[in-house]
């Protein structure tokens, strides 16, 4: 049985989604899904391109949560809905980022990594003038010191999501890498942090989850537990998108239960 749950949603509060939340909480509750959270866009420093505003992912918190708390209430004894973030990380906002965090009770908050040394890979020239794998590992370390100046967060977010812009992402050897991820997982596990799993790669040129099976591999061979799944849904049609694949890869792995969060409090759900 798939897991019951989505942990990674965008709606119109995030600066790249025009997605309803009712549209996205109805779209959850027809799928069957029983905890989902919105984990909407903050990300100071986006170095805007072609013309783009440099403020698109700063958030609303006030109005976001305002209207989260309605359709709580009035989908309540359909699904639990919880209040996240997914707050974007840069060594220029480490202080910015501290505030955003404990402004609010968030449920739950995503660190993420989107850019890095000023460039967004979205716009598409973040390989230009050197290897596949220098610029991988360029964006792989900034996730991991990004997400030690961070320390206030739940999960970290899509961890190889460069790999969504790679000019070659089928050459992508994610052993190259996996002495920074395990610099990252021995944090995490310190830290009781965890990761998770991010279908959206499955939507893009990459082609698979976030992380990368063999990444998730060795976070749980380290003794990685703590780890949520997410759609990255940036509209309803996406809700709860490849949740079947997901659960395999974890079972597979040896992963027995799942999280979902209340209060910044992990609840783990067997994985059944
Ligand atoms: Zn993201
Ligand atoms: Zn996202």
């Amino acid at each position: 049985m798939p897991v019951l749950c989505d942990y990674h949603l965008h709606s119109h509060h995030s600066g790249d989604s025009s997605e309803s939340m009712e549209a996205i909480v109805l779209a959850a509750i027809e799928k069957g899904l029983k905890y989902i959270c919105f984990t909407e866009h903050n990300d100071y420093g986006y170095p805007a391109e072609n013309g783009d505003d440099p403020e698109t992912f700063v958030l609303n918190v006030d109005s976001y949560l305002y209207e989260l708390l309605a359709l709580k209430e009035k989908y309540q004894d359909q699904i639990e809905i919880s209040f996240g973030l997914e707050i974007g990380l840069s060594p220029e906002n480490i202080r910015k980022n501290a505030i955003l965090a404990r402004e609010h009770e968030y449920d739950f908050i995503i660190a993420s990594t989107h850019f890095e040394s000023g460039i967004d890979p979205y716009y598409g020239n973040y390989y230009t003038g050197r290897t596949d794998v220098e610029a991988n590992r360029a964006y792989f370390g900034a996730t991991v010191q990004n997400v030690k100046a961070m320390q206030n967060f739940d999960v970290v977010g899509h961890l190889d999501y460069v790999m969504r812009y790679a000019p070659n992402p089928q050459s992508y050897n994610p052993s190259d890498y996996m002495d920074i991820w395990e610099n990252l997982f021995e944090f995490l596990l310190e830290n009781e942090k965890g990761i998770e799993l991010n279908t959206g790669g499955l939507r893009s040129s990459f082609g698979s989850i976030h992380p990368a099976v063999p990444v998730i591999k060795r976070y749980r061979e380290m003794g990685g537990e703590l780890i949520t799944i997410g759609s990255d849904a940036h509209k309803a049609a996406d809700v709860g998108y490849a949740l079947s694949e997901a659960t395999d890869v974890l079972k597979e792995l040896g992963f027995k239960y799942y999280s979902v969060y209340q209060n910044r409090i992990a609840e783990y759900k067997k994985i059944l």
